[in-house]
């Protein structure tokens, strides 16, 4: 067997959706998009996005000697969705529904990694999760895990965009494979059913009106304009994924650790009553903690439920 080989065998028993090769190289087709992005200021209060501006486009400056970028991705849609009919609860996006996906999927990939180096030896390379200046769109796209839609994610035929992405950026030379086609074609649901207008073009996100942004990134109060479209929304925002008609696929992930949190059968008044003791014992092992109990507080308070 090949380390590729042995490689897509063990992302799959570890529960990956797929596990494909890119060559570590700069990416000269996205510099100039990211250059952009961000001179217009669409990348809103995330002013680390400013960093590292050679390191994002070019991964053997973030890993020295990189010969391969391995994307992977993990599905995480639940087997139901919390939610009420008349929307008098606040909303929590699915991917953090249950643990932090930054933990769990960072077990597997030192796993997957000490299965690669106990079959070619040494092996230098690291294990990203949405954590460091990773082009991960940009490196799914590449290897045909998926295209990129038009709300900015990653999509799957026949299985949808749920799933979180992560990355191996390694010292050894795996055979790359092809770009994925994209699907969207003339398609427009999800720019049409963006309540606060984020998707000011095809693939281009301003994250100043983007609810998960908002609810999630930004400090201060929430802006007055977009109050009323944020509401139910208290962390994060699926509509523009919730609409594909690629989504119709999407089947519940298998990951126990993914399960919701007590906070799945609260009321209306234990959401506006959220104390610190509630808040640890229903998010303390989610990624809602990143964002923390002032946040939530603030996005419960200032949207009226
Ligand atoms: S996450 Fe919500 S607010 Fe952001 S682009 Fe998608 S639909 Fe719009
Ligand atoms: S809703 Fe339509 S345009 Fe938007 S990502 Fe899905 S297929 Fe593409």
């Amino acid at each position: 067997m090949t380390a590729k080989e042995l490689l897509q065998k063990e992302a799959e028993r570890l529960g990956f959706l797929s596990c494909r090769i890119s060559k570590a190289e700069f990416l000269k087709d996205e510099a100039p998009r990211l250059e952009e992005w961000l001179k217009y200021g669409y990348h809103g209060s995330m002013s680390y996005m400013e960093n590292h501006f050679d390191k994002r486009l070019d991964p053997r400056k973030l890993v020295p000697g990189a010969r391969s970028v391995i994307s992977l991705a993990y599905n995480y849609y639940p087997e139901k969705e919390i939610t009420n009919t008349d929307n008098s609860l606040p909303k929590i996006a699915k991917y953090a529904y249950g643990e932090d996906y930054h933990v769990v999927i960072k077990e597997k990939l030192f796993e997957l990694l000490d299965t690669l180096r106990l079959n070619s030896g040494h092996i230098d390379g690291r294990c990203f999760v949405d954590s460091a200046p990773v082009m991960e769109r940009s490196w799914a796209e590449k290897s045909g895990v998926g295209w990129i839609g038009k709300n900015s994610l990653l999509l799957r035929k026949g299985e949808g965009s749920f799933f979180f992405l992560a990355e191996l950026i390694i010292d050894l030379d795996l055979p790359e494979d092809s770009i994925a086609q994209d699907h969207c074609g003339s398609c427009t649901k999800c720019i049409d059913a963006c309540p606060t207008g984020a998707i000011i073009q095809p693939e281009v996100i301003d994250s100043n009106r983007c609810i998960s942004h908002m609810t999630i990134e930004l400090h201060g109060a929430l802006p007055n304009d977009f109050k009323e479209s944020i509401s139910p929304w208290a962390f994060g925002c699926d509509i523009c994924q919730d609409v594909c008609p690629w989504n119709r696929h999407s089947k519940p992930n298998k990951e126990s650790r993914f399960k919701p949190g007590p906070w799945k059968d609260w009321t209306k008044v234990d959401w506006q009553e959220i104390t610190e003791e509630t808040f640890g014992r229903a998010f303390s092992k989610s990624a809602v903690s990143r964002t923390g109990l002032d946040r939530l507080k603030r996005n419960i308070t200032e949207i009226d439920f």
